[in-house]
């Protein structure tokens, strides 16, 4: 959910977050029977057809014919269990599908089951990318306590990873900051962004990613609200800032074209599945509010 400083809601809901589970550590010992499993393969989750589709059995279809190993646990919900069950690549499906790209199920599943895919698939990488050791190279084990994996031969812990990256509205009189990557489709414009360096505050990685992706200097940034990104680790930490001089220079490389725009005027924008276009339309609200 973003907010803005007056504590408002805004009309977004982080589509990623799986604020609806609660972890329960020590995890169950065993996996109970009337556990709801969500089957990954590679990063596809699967879906059974409906309608509506959904990740999970309804009254008449029974679980898939799948094999499965392992399982990992997700969380609770009330008295549901969800676990992510690991389908061996390249195992062939009856029934219903692999959606081998979660983003393309924005509006096929229900927004909880959304989140839920994408992060049953986030788990199942991080668990097939710490099988061994990154310091002593020995087989890990899944802790029960919490969510890490943990060398018995060293003693190291290793969590899943997180990479914030902040995302910025900046602001001058009744204009707004857009850019194009050249990865964009043409037309596509949207709001800078960019990975926080180590040892770097937020309010630095602002300052820099607009000073190096335009040329110029930005004043007043305060937070607006975060949304994790699991594609595949980002935390998007976004804010607003207001213009305090320079020309905008584009470096022709992370940055294609950058300009103002007014409200009346604007490009395409981003999806609304997004945080940079929640941020975009939290911009056009607030016009509107000041005008009416
Ligand atoms: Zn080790």
């Amino acid at each position: 959910m973003i907010h803005d400083t007056a504590g408002k809601t805004l009309s977004h809901t982080a589509m990623f977050s799986t604020a609806f589970l609660t972890s329960r550590y020590p995890e169950p010992g065993l996996v109970p029977e009337h556990a709801d499993l969500v089957y990954v393969r590679d990063n596809g989750v699967y879906i059974f057809p409906g309608p509506p589709a959904t990740l999970f059995p309804g009254m008449t279809s029974g679980e898939p014919d799948l094999p499965v190993h392992p399982v990992h646990y997700l969380g609770h919900r009330d008295t549901a269990v969800y676990y992510a069950a690991e389908v061996p690549p390249g195992t062939a499906v009856s029934g219903g599908t692999f959606y081998p790209n979660i983003r393309e199920l924005y509006g096929v599943l229900s927004d909880d089951e959304f989140a839920l895919a994408a992060f049953a698939v986030r788990i199942v990488d991080f668990n097939r990318t710490t099988r061994f050791c990154g310091q002593c190279g020995a087989p890990t084990r899944p802790s029960r306590q919490e969510r890490a994996k943990i060398c018995d031969a060293c003693g190291l812990v290793t969590y899943p990873r997180t990479s914030p990256a902040i995302i910025v509205v900046v602001r001058k009189d009744d204009e707004i900051l857009l850019a194009r990557s050249p990865r964009f489709p043409p037309d596509l414009h949207s709001i800078l962004a960019g990975f926080v360096d180590p040892a770097e505050t937020l309010e630095e990685a602002v300052h820099r990613e607009v000073k190096e992706e335009t040329g110029i200097e930005i004043k007043n940034i305060r937070y607006l609200g975060s949304e994790p990104w699991p594609f595949p680790n980002s935390l998007m930490i976004g804010f607003v800032a207001d213009y305090a001089g320079g020309e905008i220079a584009i470096d022709n490389n992370e940055i294609v074209f950058a300009g103002w725009f007014d409200r009346d005027h604007l490009p395409d924008l981003p999806s609304r599945m997004s945080i940079s276009r929640a941020l975009i339309d939290w911009w056009i609200a607030e016009g509107n509010n000041r005008s009416g």
